[in-house]
């Protein structure tokens, strides 16, 4: 029998402000959205936390028996500045700014996307949608939406309606905004926009003679809107409506909020049963921002090049510390914090590796099902990773406790114990024995002490020169020597 039928779930809804009880539109399957990152830079940590919540959340509904399909874009057409439709495309921007093609740009960033991820060890969504593949789905909808009477074309630029779309819908349902407000707080026009209010936002835009990125359309040679191509995508691979839709907590206005709003004005629908937003990451206690300088990128907290960490951590350590706060919640990220984690992770992996040592008995002195049960009741509830945690330290206490003898286990318990551990820590939290990086290190170790041996008989034939430069090529690929009295031993930076 499937997982699910015993395993009931709660999911916390952004559009309700409630933990729900997660029902699938069709039974047995479920269809995920989240919303993926937009290729013109490196991929931001905060981003990372937020697509790390979503695979984890993959995970355990694919534990669960659910046939999932997740599907995760990539923004290569670019979207406007501040989210705003005016001002410059990002993505033609920076590749104004490089002197190379846009797509060369996405092709990058979106390489390094992947990089970043594989290191984290996520498992790739089911598909991955581009939104420059679906212009045709776009201009499509957009054509639905005027016909419906929610779009109009203004100078070759077509903009959602908000306002007429408000009379009979609810623009705000979802991030409780009153479109009365909204209009309180915006400035009026200053005649250089199309628009006929401000709130509207931009479904088609034309393209100035300098933009690059430019497809023809019925309005003009153009491109689409940044709000659109989740809809086009999610629509086309999900259908009119399904289970879950996520994506970073900046994202629900006005980001999901048009889409919502899209997906009503063309369908007559509610696309989303369930919302679900991931909380931000900060670093040291406030928002990470490259301008401030309060900010690290992936690769700088993996290798240890930044000034803010005392060290490089293993991505396993960096997946370990955010699976430790909910994906709801603030984190801070610290270095303190990343420390704590790393003794935690290693307390863990540890007890994991006596698992396979560990001697039965005829009785068990535990309740294991009762404890694999709260296992599963941590994660039904919201996806709680800090509880199924704080499950997994009680069961490294009773690891030890069964090692040392003052606690027992029956020879079925002990294979139930096993096998809910390795699911839970690897599947579901989707950490691995960090075996691979020990690997290379111990090789490196043993490829740079047979290096120092050969400079030492080098220095003992007077061979001075050779020794001199073991040492400074050494130095130039980043591994220091330090000689002193004992011996030579050698650092990496
Ligand atoms: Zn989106």
């Amino acid at each position: 029998m499937q997982l699910y039928k015993n395993q009931h779930i709660k999911i916390y809804n952004s559009l309700t402000g409630k933990k729900e009880a997660f029902k699938t539109i069709n039974e047995g399957y479920v269809g995920m959205y989240v919303c993926g990152p937009t290729v013109y830079s490196n991929v931001h940590l905060g981003n990372v936390r937020t697509f790390m919540s979503f695979d984890m959340i993959f995970r355990y509904l694919k534990h669960l028996d659910y046939k999932v399909r997740y599907v995760r874009n990539i923004t290569d057409a670019g979207h406007l500045e501040n989210d705003a439709d005016v001002g410059e495309d990002k993505i033609t921007k920076k590749a104004r700014l490089e002197e190379i093609e846009p797509m060369e740009i996405v092709q990058r960033y979106t390489v390094d996307f992947h990089n970043v991820l594989n290191r984290f060890n996520f498992l790739p969504p089911s598909i991955e949608p581009t939104a420059t593949g679906h212009i045709i789905e776009q201009i499509e909808l957009i054509n639905t939406i005027i016909e419906n009477g929610f779009g109009y074309e203004v100078n070759g630029s077509v903009y959602f309606d908000v306002h007429k779309y408000n009379e009979t819908n609810n623009y705000g349902i979802l991030s409780k905004r009153k479109l009365e407000d909204l209009i309180h707080n915006t400035r009026a026009l200053d005649g250089q926009s199309d628009k006929k209010n401000p709130q509207d936002f931009a479904l088609w835009k034309k393209a100035e003679p300098t933009h690059i990125m430019r497809w023809p359309s019925p309005w003009s040679d153009g491109f689409p809107g940044w709000h659109l191509e989740c809809t086009a995508m999610s629509t086309k691979y999900l259908g009119n409506q399904f289970d879950i839709h996520g994506g970073g907590m900046d994202l629900k206005f006005p980001h999901h909020e048009c889409e919502i709003a899209q997906n009503q004005a063309a369908k007559g629908q509610a696309p989303v049963n369930y919302w679900m937003h991931a909380n931000m990451l900060e670093l040291n206690g406030t928002r990470m921002s490259k301008s401030s300088g309060n900010y690290i990128n992936p690769a700088e907290l993996l290798s240890g090049k930044n000034d803010i960490m005392s060290k490089a951590y293993n991505p396993n350590v960096i997946r370990f510390f955010m699976m430790q706060s909910a994906y709801r919640s603030v984190l801070d990220l610290t270095d303190n914090g990343l420390l704590a984690s790393e003794k935690g992770f290693n307390r863990l992996m540890n007890a994991v590796d006596d698992l396979d040592n560990l001697k039965s008995s005829n009785t068990s002195s535990f309740d294991v099902k009762a404890w694999k049960q709260s296992c599963y009741n941590a994660m039904n509830d919201d996806f709680n990773t800090p509880i199924l945690i704080a499950n997994l330290f009680e069961a490294v206490n009773h690891i030890n406790a069964i090692k040392e003898g003052n606690t027992t286990i029956s020879p079925e318990d002990l294979e139930l114990f096993k096998n809910a551990i390795h699911t839970f820590v690897f599947d579901l939290l989707g950490l691995n024995n960090a075996q691979d990086t020990t690997e290379e290190t111990d090789k490196l170790s043993g490829a740079v002490a047979l290096l120092i041996k050969l400079r030492q008989e080098a220095r003992a034939n007077k061979d001075f020169a050779l020794s001199d430069k073991i040492r400074d090529e050494l130095a130039e690929v980043g591994i220091t020597l330090n000689d002193s009295r004992e011996g030579t031993t050698f650092s990496t930076n």
